[in-house]
């Protein structure tokens, strides 16, 4: 392996920088690595060779001109296939949108291309960003790069598995209840959720609008912190975009990394008791209260009693909006289109394309959210998982009047064995139990790997208030100070 694949983000920016390596060597290093590792990890469903290695030469020429390069120029990432690439194919991990290439670039990919990173394709995911294992992905399943017989978590988990890979330093995730922290956690790399509203959801396959939020993912702290500041802010184009700056979240990673939580007041969340957690992800979370309370943090106990009915809210809010969001895929708009022989119904002709086009897990969602909304029902399903949506705001608001951050495990368990929880949704959708709660209120979340359970990583995930995103990445760069990062065992 060439050690090009083995530096942070930082090290590659600072290296392409100086001159001392091209953005072109570093990204055929990392073409190579993909072509030597991905057909065992598939994390990736399409490399875009040509653009990454043109985007690259680019980057390599306004260098030599002498041009001032942003902080992340000529670094590889990886972009989940969520978000809209111009002209190159997006799938949101579904065949209903096989073989479409977007004519627009999602903002994200924009700010990605206008910062000078070097987009390297598309990662694999669950259809339509539904699931916590990629194994809803039409196109097979990623394997986790620890332990190649293991989900790499998901949704996101291709976006995860890249990183632990070594086949790009720096990814990009969506979180709607989970996908960018639990797969953080399961491959031992960090995963941070922002604030929804501070990073733009233009050009996101939309699933459940009031809660996606895409963000950045990557082995280090900081890395993760530099790509936040270079995708986040206000857009425009996304009507619940937040006007405001981001929050610095670099300087608070460098902050963190320091190791001083002097000052800073932590809740752990009583209702989180560890019931349905393993043992092992257990401890490492104990040792890693233990490490910051050493680093000087004050640590407390917290309750948040409503946090209990949020997986079942999300469970109603989230299809709900999927079953309005996902309506536009009729085989008129995009994509996949079947039956239409001029002997067939417009209405036949949807209905075919959408039974062809959709996996189970999607229609299981979209007839969820379709009765949870119909005129007999609404009140009593949306309705009132929306009411406990705003009991579960309450909560983190109380919270934070006490405490300057809350943490808890990222995940219930460690990466578990591919098909272990196909057959049955509900074993599924436990893994975001402790995740879920964020994405309700809106604030940030972050995982961070802080330990091993019979090998496999454990992430320890931290909760701020909205748009306090930096205190949860100095809260985070301090444990990895301590714990370090997580290499897995060679592919
Ligand atoms: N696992 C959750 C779900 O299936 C979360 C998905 C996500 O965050 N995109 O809905």
């Amino acid at each position: 392996m060439s050690d090009l694949t083995r530096l942070t983000a930082t090290e590659i920016a600072g290296l392409v920088a100086t001159g001392e390596t091209s953005a072109v060597e570093v990204t055929r290093a990392h073409l190579d690595r993909i072509a030597a590792v991905d057909d065992r990890v598939h994390a990736f469903l399409h490399v875009d060779t040509d653009g990454a290695l043109a985007a690259a030469r680019a980057v390599d020429e306004r260098r030599a001109a002498g041009e001032e390069l942003g902080p992340l120029a000529g670094v590889p990432v990886a972009v989940k296939d969520v978000l809209t690439t111009k002209g190159v194919p997006t799938t949101v991990g579904s065949k209903i949108l096989e073989g479409w290439r977007p004519p627009y670039d999602a903002t994200i990919v924009q700010r990605l291309r206008e910062a000078g990173t070097v987009m390297l394709g598309k990662t694999n995911m669950d259809e339509f960003a539904m699931g916590s294992s990629t194994e809803y992905s039409a196109y097979g399943p990623t394997r986790n790069p620890w332990d190649t017989d293991r989900i790499p978590g998901g949704s996101g988990g291709g976006s995860a598995a890249a990183l632990a890979a070594y086949e790009a330093p720096l990814s990009i995730g969506s979180d709607t209840g989970g996908s960018i922290r639990q797969p953080g956690a399961v491959t031992g790399t960090v995963g941070a959720k922002p604030t929804y509203g501070g990073t733009s959801r233009y050009g996101l396959v939309a699933f459940s609008s009031s809660l996606d939020t895409p963000g950045p993912c990557a082995r280090t702290v900081l890395d993760a912190a530099l790509l936040h500041q270079v995708i986040g802010g206000h857009d425009p184009r996304d009507s619940t975009s937040i006007p405001a700056p981001v929050p610095d979240v670099v300087a608070a990673a460098k902050l963190g990394a320091t190791g001083d939580l002097t000052g800073v007041k932590l809740g752990i969340v009583s209702e989180f008791t560890g019931e349905g957690a393993e043992p092992g992800v257990l401890a490492a979370f104990r040792e890693s209260v233990d490490t910051l309370a050493k680093l000087g943090a004050e640590i407390v106990e917290v309750s948040c009693p409503h946090f209990r009915y949020a997986l079942p809210a999300y469970y109603l809010i989230a299809p709900s909006e999927c079953s309005s969001n996902l309506a536009r895929f009729d085989g008129v708009r995009f994509g996949l289109r079947v039956g239409d022989d001029g002997n067939r119904s417009l209405e036949e002709v949807m209905s075919l394309t959408r039974e062809a086009g959709f996996g189970a897990e999607v229609k299981r969602r979209i007839m969820i959210g379709t009765y949870a909304l119909s005129s007999g029902y609404y009140d009593a399903y949306y309705g009132q998982a929306q009411k406990v949506r705003t009991l579960i705001t309450r909560d983190f608001t109380a919270a934070f009047e006490r405490v300057d951050a809350l943490i808890s495990p990222t995940t219930p368990f460690v990466a578990f064995p591919l098909g272990a929880r196909t057959s049955d949704p509900y074993q599924m959708y436990l893994a975001d139990l402790f995740t879920i709660p964020t994405n309700l209120y809106g604030g940030p979340g972050i995982s961070v790997p802080c330990g091993l359970s019979d090998g496999l990583p454990v992430g320890l995930q931290v909760m701020a208030p909205t748009m306090a995103d930096d205190r949860m990445y100095r809260v985070a760069a301090a444990l990895e100070s301590v714990v370090g990062t997580f290499t897995p065992p060679a592919l």
